[in-house]
């Protein structure tokens, strides 16, 4: 049954919150030797708090304790210091300080990040941005905003809707993620099938290399062909390269339409007609299409008691597809919903939907979707993984998982994202860290994704827990480059070592 309703409004707002229990200590559970790095003593500790002041530094090491460990909960660092810069000049006279002192350091935004490269290894010094939060300039007119890399994303999203523009980029973890370490990561999330990623929307932004340098490319144009483009070596880089500590970025206008569709299908090959149907109907104004099977939607529909809008639910559809499209003409938006509508009925590629524009069911409606990763580890410890697969075998590695973790330990295999993007989550979730399911995950499943020609990582990056497999999608000429680019800009190897890189040569 397709509901119809008049659009307002942003959707969504909350910060994350986290349930399981402490994990492991990564240098223990992954058996990790400890780099070359200075023991921090009286004297650093004095540097520190005569630069910051005893408020912006922490040592207390029950405050430290959420600066150790991630959100999904899979790594935990052994740092006893965090340090709260306000301004750039802080964070290069931090920096300069710990690399003449072969002081280890781990740049830490809203510790969102998925795989484990937002918290230190060892002790290393996690540099947390969050104070540096301000907005520095909004260019209404040319549609870029400027700001520190502490800015929380959906608090630059709100800023923004007041002038009619928008963040080009829009995640679960909107809430708590920082524009730093979002650029950081080269975050992908819901809107990169309409806006493109960070690599594109980035217009300019500061760093500090790992000697307290400062790089000063906060172009603001849209254009501007000259010589290298710096940028994009820290977007991405996961703070391996310097520390991000502004950011200019380019924001489309506010859509003065949108519109939500929830769709149920019964096979995947019906969710792939479902995608090249919406691409022909809607073409410039689709700017989502998430896909999720039923074990993934049932995580927010059994640990938060959300509902889904579908009256049939209850039958269950082995698949469900969340469409959005932004436009700046309602009527002509939804003329075009109601033919892709139409075509998906008649041709049998849906078998039940709702479509809203009403602003609290699109709010319900993404929700759905948003709080799955959160929902998930509630059943325990859960392997994740975020990988780019060629369409046609996209939803292939959960069928594959399913034969081969036969395991009464594994709670549920689920499958969802960004498909638009070609970018499948996959989640294995099950009680308690277990050595013998991780044996049979890895290399396995990255080796499966490189024999489709996919990628290890779509948009979570490498951090801690892939550097193993960075050679699966990079090649070995590559990786090359990349470590004679980490050995120039930061020599003595302070900047979040142990991350994307793995310390030994894998790809020879
Ligand atoms: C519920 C949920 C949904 C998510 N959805 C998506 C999604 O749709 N798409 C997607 O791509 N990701 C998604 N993520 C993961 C995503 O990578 C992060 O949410 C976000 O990009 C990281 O931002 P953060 O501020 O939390 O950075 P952090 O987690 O703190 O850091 C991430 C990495 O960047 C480095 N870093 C942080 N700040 C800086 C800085 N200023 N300079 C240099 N290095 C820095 C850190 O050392 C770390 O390696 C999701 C995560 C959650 C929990």
């Amino acid at each position: 049954m397709f509901l119809r309703m008049l659009f307002h409004a942003a959707r969504r707002t909350s910060s994350l919150r986290h349930f399981s229990a402490k994990p492991e200590f990564t240098a223990d559970r992954y058996k990790v030797e400890r780099g070359p790095y200075a023991n921090i003593s009286k004297d650093h500790l004095s540097f520190f708090s005569e630069l910051l002041g005893q408020n912006r530094m922490i040592t207390n090491a029950d405050e430290c304790e959420g600066y150790n460990i991630d959100f999904s909960k899979i790594v935990r660092g052994k740092s006893s210091v965090v340090l709260k810069p306000k301004t750039t000049d802080e964070v290069s006279s931090i920096l300069k300080y710990c690399n003449e002192n072969r002081l280890a350091v781990c740049p830490q935004s809203g510790n969102t990040g998925l795989v484990g490269g937002s918290v230190p290894v060892f002790d290393e010094i996690v540099i947390s941005m969050k104070l540096m939060n301000k907005i520095i300039e909004t260019n209404k007119l040319a549609g870029v905003l400027t700001c520190e890399a502490g800015c929380i994303l959906e608090e630059l999203d709100n800023h923004l809707a007041t002038v009619n523009l928008m963040m080009p980029i829009d995640l679960g973890a909107k809430g708590s993620c920082l524009i730093g370490g979002c650029v950081s990561t080269n975050a992908g999330g819901i809107r990169l099938l309409r806006y493109g990623n960070l690599h594109g929307n980035v217009l300019g932004l500061e760093a500090v290399k790992a000697n307290g340098e400062v790089v000063d490319c906060l172009n603001t144009l849209k254009k501007n062909n000259t010589g290298y483009h710096l940028k994009h070596l820290f977007i991405g880089s996961e703070g391996t390269l310097g520390i991000v500590t502004k950011v200019a970025i380019q924001c489309p206008p506010l859509p003065k339409a949108i519109n939500v569709a929830f769709l149920g299908l019964n096979s995947f090959d019906k969710v792939l007609k479902a995608f090249q149907l919406a691409k022909n109907e809607l073409g410039e104004i689709l700017s989502s299409f998430e896909m999720m099977d039923r074990h993934a939607l049932d995580v927010s529909v059994s640990y938060f008691g959300l509902k889904s809008p579908l009256t049939t639910y209850k039958d269950g559809h082995d698949f469900y597809v969340l469409m959005e499209t932004s436009g700046s003409n309602v009527s002509h938006d939804e003329e075009k919903l109601s033919s892709f509508v139409e075509k998906a009925m008649a041709d049998d590629v849906i078998e039940d939907g709702t479509l809203t524009s009403d602003p609290a069911k699109v709010k319900n409606i993404w929700t759905l979707r948003e709080r799955i990763s959160e929902g998930i580890l509630r059943e325990g410890y859960v392997f994740k993984y975020d990988m780019s697969i060629p369409l046609p075998s996209f939803y292939s590695v959960i069928e594959v998982l399913r034969d081969r973790l036969r395991d009464p330990r594994v709670l549920r295999i689920s499958g969802y994202g960004h498909l638009g993007d070609g970018n499948i989550h996959v989640q294995v979730s099950l009680p308690k860290y277990e050595p013998e399911i991780a044996a049979k995950l890895e290399p396995f499943i990255f080796e499966y994704i490189c024999s489709l020609r996919g990628s290890v990582s779509a948009e979570h990056g490498i951090g801690f827990t892939k550097t193993k497999y960075l050679h699966m999608s990079r090649t070995s000429s590559e990786i090359k480059l990349m470590r004679q680019l980490k050995e120039m800009m930061d020599p003595n190897g302070i900047l979040n070592p142990y991350k994307v890189l793995h310390p030994r040569n894998v790809s020879g």
